[in-house]
């Protein structure tokens, strides 16, 4: 082992700093600290991003079309023809037995690399052009023609690299290590379940990721890698729900059929299938003495706040309380008002907490709601704050619309451990459902209530501009009324916003408009200001209201038939369904009208998709493919180590194995103490460092 590293360290082991390895000096050590690589373990687990596989090198008369060589030569001469289209770099080559002909398109950038005279090593496939054998666009080197062997360079990985580190540099670093793969790597599982689960070792499987002897075995080790990498992740997921489930406690609620015949009675309707099964799954969990810990997804207007409020009278019936929690200050009023039309007459204390509320009756409110005189508290994220306390609290409902605020969640749940239930428009696509929220339960709501109007959707082009007012004029004789939203911009860009949103409503209520009133609401005004806006049209005393996006969340006006997303082309795919399920809240149709011109491939998709598609799971599974896990969804993000080489989507079967095994495994040995577990654990234990609880007992 003495040969890999240097006289100064004296054990090789995974969090040694990669400086003290041979080759390594703190230059270069800085320079790897650029590509987040500190440790050993680091750099095992730093991926080669390709691998080139070399035949050994042949002659060029032994080329034949159509096949993937190796061959060796002297340059004789270049060209760039940059007015060729695409533009060609071309070099011609020659050994002992023939002359071929190299094409690189784009291939500018080799004016400066490849010189006449000097020897290189091109590997690539061979075609047939005009006659004469060709290699097109082949990979090279330009090596010492004493003393090159073609293997060592073509063979291997390709790393990431940086100016300063080149990615043969990296080969050389790691080669020595992977020698140590044994005490590096033990394995994880017992031999009996490698081979039931056709995984190939640990050891092997690092071995062959950096040098791969051919390209089955390198499938196989990204196999195992990408099943260990989602492997510790699930594992970790459910050791942390383990740990909620065991290690808090909750007041368990009592429930029986009275309780629930006198919550129903609180509903002018029939409860549907959906909001009945859930809040039977909901029911379950608060009757236990650990805290329930749900994620509620349902499209927009499926009835998720008549469930929240089922599962609020419930926790309120037990003598609890219950805090319910909304991103903004509109959508805590909006739940408010919604939670007092169903509470008209009764005994249940409720209060809408605002951030407008200071001094005096600030204090005398959060008495009371210490004291436990107030059942019911509605407000936004700032109930969390720290001089808000309850005498009981039995339950807590988070709306989180479209953001996963996983982070608040815990924080929270640090603090006390009410039961707790989230409720998410935004349907989240299993994959996530799986990983990003794999500490939840989750319960769906998939058909809305009956009675609810179709929205037709239809992408209108700027020479249209004009048809759709005049459509809109129709509706809104018909005393129907619409929503203007405006074009989402970045923060950068918010006075022009505000100019935008200004000028629109200026146009609209002179020029276009004039017969009807027009509205305006936007993030700025105070909000007092934007409460008496949303009254007025929700009154109907205002015809047309022109928005920024904050009616994104939230507004329930079912008279509000036609909506009109200005640069639709700027939303994505999630907040536009969103935004539509403003609409369509009534028995009438209605019409969301997406207004944009784009160039882009993506954005025509998605207006392409809005126009055909109102199932907000399919839309889900729609952006998740089109815009990818990465920005969807980042594992840190969420408290979890990011993947290096799985991906959530593309790995979606080993995924569900891995998630099976893991849970598996926590059940048998919950704190992982066997020593048959001891590798997995000190893995785990190094990449989520504390926060499982596993240390406690270590
Ligand atoms: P969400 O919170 O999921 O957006 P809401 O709970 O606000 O949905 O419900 C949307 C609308 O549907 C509300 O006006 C509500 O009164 C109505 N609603 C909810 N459940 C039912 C039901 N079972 N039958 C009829 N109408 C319902
Ligand atoms: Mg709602």
């Amino acid at each position: 082992m003495s040969s890999v590293i240097e006289k100064s360290a004296s054990n090789l082991n995974l969090s040694m700093p990669v400086q003290y390895l041979k080759g390594v000096g703190p230059a270069r050590a800085k320079t790897f600290a650029q590509l987040g690589v500190k440790t050993v373990g680091d750099l095992l687990e730093y991926f080669p991003r390709n691998w080139a596989f070399a035949p050994d090198a042949i002659k060029i008369n032994q080329m034949e079309p159509d096949k993937t060589v190796t061959i060796v030569g002297l340059v004789e001469s270049i060209d760039y023809q940059s007015y060729r289209r695409p533009p060609i770099f071309e070099a011609m080559l020659s050994d002992d037995t023939g002359l071929c002909r190299i094409v690189w398109f784009h291939g500018g950038f080799l004016q400066n690399q490849l010189k006449p005279g000097q020897v290189i090593v091109a590997s690539g496939k061979v075609s047939l052009y005009k006659h004469q054998l060709q290699m097109t666009n082949p990979k090279f080197l330009v090596v010492d023609e004493k003393t090159h062997q073609p293997e060592q360079y073509f063979s291997g990985g390709v790393y990431p690299a940086s100016a300063k580190l080149t990615s043969r540099q990296i080969r050389r670093i790691i080669a020595p290590v992977l020698d140590n793969l044994n005490d590096l790597v033990p394995e994880f599982y017992d031999t009996a379940c490698l081979k039931k689960m056709n995984l190939v070792s640990r050891s092997n499987a690092f071995s062959w990721i950096h040098l791969p002897p051919d390209e089955t075995k390198l499938t196989r080790a990204k196999r195992r890698l990408k099943y260990d990498e989602l492997f510790l992740m699930q594992l970790g997921l459910a050791l942390r729900r383990y740990r909620l489930q065991h290690f808090l406690s909750a007041p368990p609620c009592s429930y029986n059929q009275k309780t629930d015949q006198r919550i129903r009675k609180r509903f002018p309707f029939l409860l549907t299938e959906d909001q009945n099964s859930v809040i039977e799954e909901i029911v379950r969990d608060m009757q236990e003495d650990k805290p329930m810990n749900r994620l509620l997804q349902g499209d927009v207007g499926s009835g998720k706040t008549v469930v929240a409020l089922y599962a609020a009278l419930l926790a309120v019936a037990n003598r609890t309380q219950v805090a319910i929690m909304a991103p903004t200050e509109i959508l805590a009023s909006q739940h408010f008002i919604s939670i007092e039309r169903y509470l008209k007459n009764s005994k249940v204390g409720r209060v809408l907490m605002t951030g407008g509320l200071t001094g005096k009756k600030r204090n005398e409110l959060l008495r009371q709601i210490k004291d436990g005189e107030i059942d019911i508290v509605v407000g936004t994220v700032a109930l969390l704050q720290k001089d808000v306390e309850f005498h009981r609290l039995g339950l807590v409902v988070i709306d989180e619309q479209h953001k996963f605020g996983v982070h608040q969640r815990l924080q929270l749940r640090k603090q006390l451990t009410p039961h707790c239930l989230v409720m998410t428009a935004t349907p989240i696509p299993r994959t996530l459902a799986m990983t990003a929220f794999g500490d939840l339960e989750v319960s769906i709501i998939k058909h809305s209530p009956p009675g609810r109007g179709t929205v037709v959707t239809r992408w209108v082009a700027r020479h249209d501009r004009q048809k759709a007012y005049e459509f809109i004029r129709q509706r809104l004789k018909a005393k129907s009324q619409a929503y203007f939203v405006c074009p989402r911009i970045t923060s950068v860009e918010e006075n022009d916003l505000l100019k935008a949103a200004t000028e629109q409503w200026k146009n609209l209520a002179t020029e276009v408009f004039p017969e009807f009133n027009v509205g305006l609401l936007h993030g700025r005004m105070p909000s007092l200001k934007k409460q008496r806006i949303m009254t007025e049209f929700r009154k109907g005393k205002i015809d047309v209201l022109v928005s920024t996006v904050v009616v994104e969340v939230g507004v329930d006006v079912p008279n509000a038939t036609v909506m009109v997303v200005e640069g639709a082309d700027r939303f994505g795919l999630a907040q536009l369904h969103q935004l539509r399920g403003r609409i369509g809240r009534g028995q009438a149709k209605s019409y969301c009208l997406l207004l944009a011109e784009s160039e882009s491939e993506t954005a025509k998709e998605r207006l392409e998709i809005m126009t055909r598609c109102n199932d907000g799971f399919q839309i889900a599974e729609y952006d998740l493919r089109l815009r990818g896990p990465g920005e969807l969804f980042s594992t840190r993000q969420h408290g979890l180590p990011d993947l290096k080489i799985a991906n959530i989507i593309d790995d979606y079967e080993l995924l569900t194995l891995a998630r099976k095994h893991a849970s598996e495994l926590v059940r048998q040995d919950p704190m992982l103490t066997g020593p048959e577990h001891a590798n997995i654990r000190r893995v785990l234990l190094a990449k989520f460092g504390d926060s499982l609880g596993l240390a406690d007992v270590a």
